[in-house]
């Protein structure tokens, strides 16, 4: 459905009288919606409490945007008629409650720019498997020659692309922050591809407000569009049992077969949401991986409902060539096969991760802990870990839960010292696997340095 309520811009910026945006927040998402705002002939300002990088500032400055950085100047602030707040402040720091004591309007970067574009929004959230499922539908839906942009958290922001193109189709990755900032955005086509608990932090450890922050990507929709989810899991299925979407609902599973929707018999996908049946073997997909199959199956359907031709979803299926730090196959060296799964940052990706191996697996482990509960994967480290490498400042919790399974737990400081003790452990025919379960702050800048990192090191060995 297309985005058809527009009244959250004040009535005077639409008469050609400037109302103040203020922008929090001066990284990808924050610049992009000042961009679309000056644009839009809303006066502009943006504020970051923090340093704002170079590259953004020029942005800024060549716009003629203006903006403060180390400060949050409150008088300045309080009087916007329109806030768009960054997915990374809290909802809960001061200066957010204070504007909406005063009643003033804060919303997500999606949000705004949605108001902005009657393109068609397919929005992709989930625990796990949210840039995978949206650069895959991407490549599907761009193979098949659909106007379409890719935005979210890839790339440039959506706001910036509403600014500067005319695509006719978006393909959004969501996460559940960039959710709660919403109140009229809607995807025509959901994606869910899962919820398992991370970033409960935000939540006040509350895996239920976590859910219902993933289930507001369903909030706007319509009979019209609809929702993709994981029928396997637990979470989504106790949700629709009891609370209620107007979407259709377009289930998939790779343990039940389903009337409508994606499931697997043997080693073939079925899609039975067209007439003609959708049958591919799993073997041609170029992404392995039960969680792969399950990013697979969702992109089929989405495709599906958008109208391209089986033969060409096949195609792109096969020679879609995966994303980097997701079970990246990096080198083979004197036997030993090195993967980084750098963006594994909770425990369910860490649980795709070990049950993929085949091999005996020294596995790189630890960074920031976001409250994670490690015993789902006692099974696996059991029958597949041969020793541990800590990655991390804090590693208690690691060397309580698995010191009794495994016989081997080293602690290391950083990738190259992490690869070397990997180097000494792992013997030919087995793996070594950075696969986290933690956020990488305590260590690296992002989980992109630590995965370029750890290759770094892997290919000097
Ligand atoms: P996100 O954008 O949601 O963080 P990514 O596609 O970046 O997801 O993948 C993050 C991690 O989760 C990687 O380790 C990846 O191998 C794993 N993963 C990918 N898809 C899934 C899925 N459907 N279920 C569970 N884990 C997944």
């Amino acid at each position: 459905m297309k985005n058809q309520d527009k009244h959250i811009i004040p009535v005077f910026s639409q008469m050609g009288e400037k109302g103040l945006l203020v922008v929090l927040g001066g990284g990808e998402s924050g610049v992009g919606a000042a961009v679309l705002g000056m644009q839009k002939g809303y006066e502009v300002f943006l504020s970051d409490k923090g340093a704002i990088s170079e590259k953004y500032k020029q942005v800024l400055i060549e716009n003629k945007i203006n903006f403060e950085e180390k400060k949050h100047t409150e008088s300045k602030i309080l009087n916007a008629d329109i806030v768009v707040k960054s997915p990374g402040i809290p909802d809960s720091v001061p200066l957010v409650l204070k504007l909406r004591e005063k009643g003033i309007k804060v919303m997500s970067e999606i949000e705004f720019a949605s108001q902005f574009t009657e393109a068609n929004i397919i929005g992709i959230t989930g625990s796990n498997g949210k840039t995978t499922t949206t650069l895959l539908i991407h490549h599907i839906l761009k193979n098949a020659e659909l106007d379409v942009g890719i935005a979210g958290n890839i790339g440039d922001s959506f706001a910036l692309q509403v600014a500067e193109q005319t695509y006719k189709n978006y393909v959004l990755e969501l996460s559940s922050f960039q959710l709660d900032g919403i109140e009229n955005f809607n995807s025509h086509i959901a994606v869910l591809t899962n919820i398992t608990p991370d970033h409960l932090d935000r939540y006040d450890y509350d895996f239920n407000k976590y859910i219902e922050s993933k289930f507001r990507i369903t909030k706007n929709q319509t009979a019209a569009d609809y929702l993709i989810y994981d029928a396997d899991d637990e979470a989504i299925i106790n949700w629709l049992k009891v609370k209620k979407t107007k979407a259709r609902l377009v289930p998939f599973s790779l343990e039940k077969e389903l009337e409508f929707g994606a499931y697997l018999k043997g080693t073939k996908i079925i899609s039975t949401i067209t007439k003609e049946k959708f049958i591919m073997p799993l073997k041609t997909i170029s992404t392995k991986g039960k969680h792969n199959t399950k990013n697979a199956m969702a992109a089929i359907m989405s495709a599906q409902l958008l109208k391209v031709r089986k033969q060409s979803i096949i195609e792109s299926l096969e020679d879609f060539e995966g994303v980097e730090h997701r079970l990246e196959n990096v080198a083979k060296i004197r036997g030993v096969q090195y993967i980084n799964d750098s963006k594994a940052t909770n425990v369910n990706a860490v649980f795709y991760a070990l049950e993929c191996m085949d091999k005996a697996t020294v596995w790189i482990v630890g960074g920031v802990d976001k409250g994670n509960d490690y015993s789902d994967l006692l099974p696996l480290v059991r029958e597949k870990v041969k020793a541990i490498v800590c990655l991390g400042v804090d590693n208690e919790k690691i060397k309580k839960t698995f010191g009794n399974v495994v016989d081997v737990i080293v602690e290391t400081s950083g990738a190259e010292e992490a690869v070397k003790v990997c180097y000494k452990i792992a013997e030919k025919g087995e793996a070594v696997l950075l696969s986290p379960a933690c956020a990488s702050f305590d260590l690296f800048e992002s989980y992109e340095d630590r995965g370029r990192q750890f290759k770094d090191a892997v290919r000097n060995l």
